[in-house]
């Protein structure tokens, strides 16, 4: 691996000489805290780069015209199968809308191991065709004499779509490995799935979790504008209207028809690495990741990554002599060792003696640490949290900005395990939106968006298939 990226901490730390663990903690500060003004430069270049996405294809941010035309009207009804493919469970649900915006769920959860991942795309997608069907004979008690359900397909990675059944994955993300599926339209495959394997199932609408969370969140609540995820991943959706998406034109849609757009912003400075603050640590998990130079934004801000960077420095750390001297650290040294989740556990301990911290580091790593120590991770712990909620605020505004919502405001459909469970994210937020716009800033709120790769992806399938009955494609 080649560490090309001059790193934040040269800057910083051009002579480096053994420190205290104070020393380390300014250090740690100085590398991780992004100024407003550095925020704002970042929404500038995301503004730009979003822009571009939206005239041709092919650039670095997808921008993905999704083929779902304009909001929900609250009205849909019907009865819909949602199947989820995120980036750590495969959800199965049936999903009944009632109109007025209300809805009512049913649903069953299988985890994917980390050899499904990277099996053989086909062979991948047929598990979820066979976890679908289960679902419908056994839990349902249906078959195919009862004819076949419309099926949203939540499939959260970047497709490039022609169609709303259609869907070509331009990358996996999130750690998916799967062979023989990148390039592929992953919508025709799943149907060969249902097909083959005689699901009663009828694939409607192939769909991304940030557009579902965009229109479930819309369905309930219409002042909703955005819809974030920050779980394993991070991405974004907003409406946009025919006349602003260039690439689009030659489909000839009316001027002031509404498209969601699902912007793959995870893949923001992607390749040139031009714009981000990124430090070692960051370098060191994209250039050992399966995707090196992909998705640089995501990899700053996502779940799948927060506690490696922790762990990273933790490591430097050791090998500096600064940290755990004479103790058997093997535990800490193994890639992923360090759930993102550990850090949530050690931001929301607030006894003296950081009794949570304790814990962490002997129950599952098998060392003693001092309370100095455990200070110094929590306040560790607060740096890579604020930096990543800080990093997502940019990415808020940049959309905010672009789309003119900073004068009325608007609401923040978000989801994700960071977002709901990672304490003060949602604050961060919106303290960095201030710190970006300003008092303004305070018009643009978060809120736990409803569930859009189940509610989501139903309304978008009852959607379709009104457009479908009238006769649009
Ligand atoms: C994927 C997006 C997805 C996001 C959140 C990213 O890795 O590329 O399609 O929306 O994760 O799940
Ligand atoms: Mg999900």
């Amino acid at each position: 691996a080649v560490f090309h990226t001059r790193t934040e901490e040269d800057r910083e730390f051009p002579h480096a000489e053994k420190k205290t663990i104070a020393d380390h903690l300014r250090k740690f500060e100085a590398l991780l805290t992004l100024s407003p003004q550095r925020m704002r430069m970042i929404v500038h270049a995301i503004e730009e780069t979003l822009d571009k996405g939206l005239q041709k294809d092919g650039q670095v941010v997808p921008m993905i015209p999704t083929f779902v035309f304009g909001w929900p009207t609250g009205e849909e009804v019907g009865e819909y199968l949602a199947l989820d493919l995120g980036g750590t469970n495969l959800r199965v649900c049936l999903v009944t809308l009632q109109g007025h915006g209300k809805f009512e769920v049913t649903q069953t959860k299988y985890r994917l191991t980390e050899e499904q991942k990277q099996d053989d795309g086909q062979a991948l997608l047929d598990f979820c065709a066979e976890c679908l069907d289960s679902f419908i004979r056994d839990s349902l008690g249906r078959t195919e004499k009862d004819g076949l359900l419309p099926l949203g397909f939540t499939f959260s990675y970047p497709c490039s779509q022609l169609r709303i059944d259609h869907g070509e994955l331009i990358r996996w993300t999130k750690g998916f490995g799967a062979p023989n599926i990148e390039g592929h339209d992953v919508a025709a495959m799943f149907k060969d799935s249902l097909k083959r394997l005689n699901v009663p199932a009828e694939l409607t609408a192939l769909i991304n979790d940030t557009t579902g969370t965009l229109i479930a969140s819309n369905y309930v609540d219409p002042h909703t504008k955005i819809a974030v995820i920050f779980g394993t991943g991070c991405n974004a959706a907003y409406m946009e209207t025919a006349e602003n998406i260039p690439k689009m034109s030659s489909v000839g849609l009316p001027d002031g028809q509404g498209m969601a757009i699902n912007c793959e912003w995870g893949a923001f400075d992607s390749f040139e690495h031009q714009h981000l603050p990124r430090t070692k640590y960051d370098i060191i998990i994209d250039e050992s990741s399966n995707k090196p130079g992909e998705q640089s934004f995501e990899k700053m801000i996502a779940g799948l990554y927060l506690g490696e960077v922790f762990r990273l420095i933790v490591t430097d750390l050791i090998d500096s002599g600064d940290l755990f001297l004479g103790q058997n650290t093997y535990k800490l040294e193994k890639a992923y060792a360090f759930d993102t989740a550990f850090l949530s556990l050690m931001e929301s301990d607030t006894t003296d003696e950081l009794l949570t911290v304790i814990g962490v580091f002997t129950h599952f790593f098998g060392v003693e640490t001092t309370l100095e120590e455990r200070q110094f991770f929590k306040k560790l712990a607060v740096l890579i949290g604020t930096r990543a909620a800080r990093l997502s605020a940019c990415g808020i505004a940049a959309i905010v900005s672009k789309k003119g919502y900073l004068e009325k405001g608007c609401a923040v459909g978000a989801d994700g395990s960071l977002y709901n469970k990672y304490p003060n994210f949602a604050n961060r937020v919106h303290t960095a939106l201030v710190d970006i716009f300003g008092e303004k800033g305070k018009r643009i709120v978060t809120h736990h968006a409803e569930d859009g790769s189940g509610v989501g992806s139903a309304i978008i399938a009852a959607m379709t298939k009104a457009r479908k009955d009238k006769g649009f494609f």
